[in-house]
Formats: structure tokens, sequence, C-alpha cells
């Protein structure tokens, strides 16, 4: 299961832990009661679970992803540090991050914007109305100017020799880096949450459409009550 975003990134699933049952089952064992079919009434127990937040059944359920983004969006998306034990040495408890290190391999794929937008008015971190097509086009230059430069630039530092953990200090954000992501199907929702709104980036909303519709084919029931529960679209 991998969907494509943006020119060069994607997100695929590499393994998952449960199934729609295993929510139910979970809430279920307090009553000293599991089921092997989900049924109506399994619908009712969870959108009851998800409404009143009685979310750690939603825990059980685990998605490890293989993910392909921008560095601008994965610093944006490591935000996300819910369960994270930093008090001992064992690093997660939830939600768990593995990075492709830039000391190790050269940077190579760069995203680039193809639509320019404007700087919001009324909002100061986000994006207005897009470019007019000239300014797009002004855009478009200044960006291959800089890239064309920039990427033979860190060529040429590689080429003398340089170390690539010092080549890459000139890199800019838009280079592409990869994680695996591992995270319950609770820290996932609180992700599209924040991600899926309008107020979030451009770019890293293209993310959280393609892990909703991931998580939907996993946990398909599960995915769509919360939803309903959360009046989401
Ligand atoms: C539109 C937008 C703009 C943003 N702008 C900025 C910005 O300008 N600068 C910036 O630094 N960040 C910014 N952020 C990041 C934001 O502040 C959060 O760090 C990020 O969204 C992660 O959210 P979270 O803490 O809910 O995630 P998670 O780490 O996944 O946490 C999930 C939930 O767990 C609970 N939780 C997690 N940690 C704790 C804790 N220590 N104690 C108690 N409860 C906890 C909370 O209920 C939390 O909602 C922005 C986010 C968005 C969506």
């Amino acid at each position: 299961m991998k969907i494509e975003v943006l020119d060069s990134g994607f997100i695929e699933v590499i393994d998952h832990l449960g199934t729609d049952l295993t929510v139910v089952n979970s809430a279920r064992v307090s009553f000293g009661k599991r089921q092997t079919v989900y049924e109506e009434g399994d619908r009712k127990l969870v959108r009851f679970l998800a409404k009143n937040k009685h979310y750690s059944p939603f825990r059980h359920m685990i998605i490890q992803f293989h993910i392909k983004a921008p560095e601008f969006v994965m610093r944006q998306w490591y935000k996300h540090v819910v369960g994270i034990e930093t008090t001992n040495s064992s690093a997660t408890k939830d939600h768990a991050w593995n990075e492709l290190s830039g000391r190790y391999v050269p940077v190579k794929d760069f995203y680039k914007p193809l639509v320019w937008r404007q700087q919001s008015t009324d909002n100061k971190q986000g994006s207005g109305d897009n470019m007019p097509d000239d300014l797009n086009t002004e855009c478009q230059k200044i960006f291959d100017n800089f890239m064309k430069n920039v990427e033979e630039s860190y060529d040429n530092l590689l080429k003398i020799g340089v170390a690539k953990e010092q080549a890459r200090t000139i890199l800019p954000l838009n280079q592409y880096t990869e994680i695996y992501w591992t995270a319950s199907f609770q820290a996932i929702m609180n992700f599209l949450e924040l991600r899926t709104e309008k107020t979030a980036q451009w770019e890293i909303r293209q993310y959280a459409i393609a892990l909703k519709k991931l998580v939907s084919e996993i946990y398909p029931e599960t995915t769509d009550i919360w939803f309903q529960a959360h009046d989401w679209e």
C-alpha cells in the first residue's frame, strides 16, 4: 500500500497491527468478552468510545509507515511527539521515528513547487491566492537558478572530497528526506485533525490526505466512525 505525494514523495505502509475488531476487543475485555465477527453493536460501542474520548482502546492499533517528504514538511511532522519518553534510555513508547541520514547518503531529490502562492493577508503563517501567471513564471526562474547553483555547488563539494555531513550544510529545506514513522491509530487521528485543517500548509495537507486513505484501508470501520463521531469530513 503506497501513495505518491507531491513530485517525488510517498507514504507506504510497511506493517500494521490489529483490525477493526482490535478496538472493540480492547474495550470489551472490561466485561471479559471477545468478538470474532464485527457486528452493528460494535459500531455503536466504537462511536461511544470515540465521542466520549475513551481513547485508550484506539492505541492498540499501530501502523508503521515509510514516508518520503521534503525536509520542511518533516520539520512539521516531527512536532508530533506523543508518547515519546525522554527521561530514560527507552526512546519511544507510542511513536517511533527513524530517518535517512545525509551523513551517509548524498541528497539527490529536491521538491519543486509548480504553483507559487502569495503571502496570506489574514494569516501570518499561511498562503493566500496563487501568484498570477507572469509572477509564477518569475518565481519559477528564481527557483530554477537557485537550485542549479545549489546542486552544482553541493556536487562540487562532494567531488573535492568534503564530508557529506558538512557539504549538506548548504542545502535548502526542499531537500527530500525519508523516515519510518510508527504511530497508534489515536496518534494518527490527532495528526489528521491538525494537518488536514485549512491553516495547515498545503504540502503537509497532501500527506495527511494520503495518510487518511491508507488508514481507511486498514481500519475502514474505525476510521469512518472516528470521522463521524468528531464531525470531520
Ligand atoms: C497550523 C499549525 C501551525 C503550527 N505552527 C507552529 C509554530 O509556529 N511553531 C511551533 O513550534 N509549532 C507549530 N505547530 C506545531 C504544534 O504546536 C504542535 O507541536 C504540533 O501540531 C503537534 O501537535 P500535538 O502536540 O497535538 O501532537 P502529538 O505530539 O502527537 O500529541 C498528541 C496529543 O498528546 C497530548 N500530549 C502530547 N504531549 C503532551 C505533554 N507533554 N503533556 C500533556 N499532553 C501531551 C496532547 O493532547 C496532544 O494533542 C503548528 C501546528 C499546526 C497544525
